[in-house]
């Protein structure tokens, strides 16, 4: 059976990449099976850019097929940002909380009505000769006043879906992993990774 390595140290990411994934004939595995597997540094000028590498890079490594993910939020108010820089939002001392704390003060004193955004994914798929294929994904929402819910990770506290009129970590999971940019990348690779698979 082909064997796909999901570049991903991240946990949450990582379960809903085998839920979407699941029924594929493929073995998952993540980067726990290759301790030595080299950092990506996420220096590319797109999520585009930055999925490529991961999944380029591991591929190179791991002799095998491998999907990069690289995703964010987009805030229409911010320009797009924190964008790419999702993660590191809040500077070396970066935390989840911290990220989702700065997003409100920047935010601060906007209606609901002007803090639109959106979550973009992308996923690459590449192997030891070189990149099989990118796809994206994006789900739209809006930025709440405070964090509300437990569930999922990164800003869900904050990213609210006007039709369950519930935050992501208010809705947990199982929703989620149906309407998400991860979700909507996943689909577009599922094709993507069948026929690898026949043509191998
Ligand atoms: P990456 O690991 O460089 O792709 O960083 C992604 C960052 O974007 C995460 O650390 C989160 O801050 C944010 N992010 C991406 N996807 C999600 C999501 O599904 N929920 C919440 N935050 C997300």
């Amino acid at each position: 059976m082909t064997q796909l390595v999901v570049a991903t140290r991240n946990r949450k990411k990582l379960a809903e990449i085998k839920e979407v994934l699941k029924g594929l004939d493929v073995k998952l595995l993540s980067l726990d099976s290759y301790k030595a597997a080299p950092q990506v540094r996420e220096d590319g000028r797109s999520f585009q850019e930055n999925a490529v590498k991961k999944a380029k890079k591991l591929a190179r490594f791991t002799g095998k097929l491998c999907l990069g993910e690289d995703s964010g939020l987009c805030v229409d108010a911010l320009g797009g940002a924190p964008g790419i820089y999702s993660a590191r939002f809040s500077g070396r001392d970066k935390s989840d909380l911290k990220n989702n704390l700065k997003l409100l003060e920047m935010l601060k004193g906007l209606p609901l009505t002007e803090r639109k955004a959106h979550y973009y994914c992308a996923v690459a798929l590449a192997d030891k000769k070189g990149l099989v294929g990118v796809v994206e994904g994006s789900c739209s929402g809006l930025i709440v006043f405070e964090p509300k819910g437990s569930a999922g990770f990164g800003y869900d506290p904050l990213f609210y879906i006007p039709k369950y009129k519930k935050t992501f970590a208010q809705l947990g999971e199982k929703i989620k992993h149906t309407m998400s940019h991860r979700y909507h990348a996943l689909k577009k690779a599922r094709p993507l990774i069948k026929r690898y698979v026949v043509g191998y």
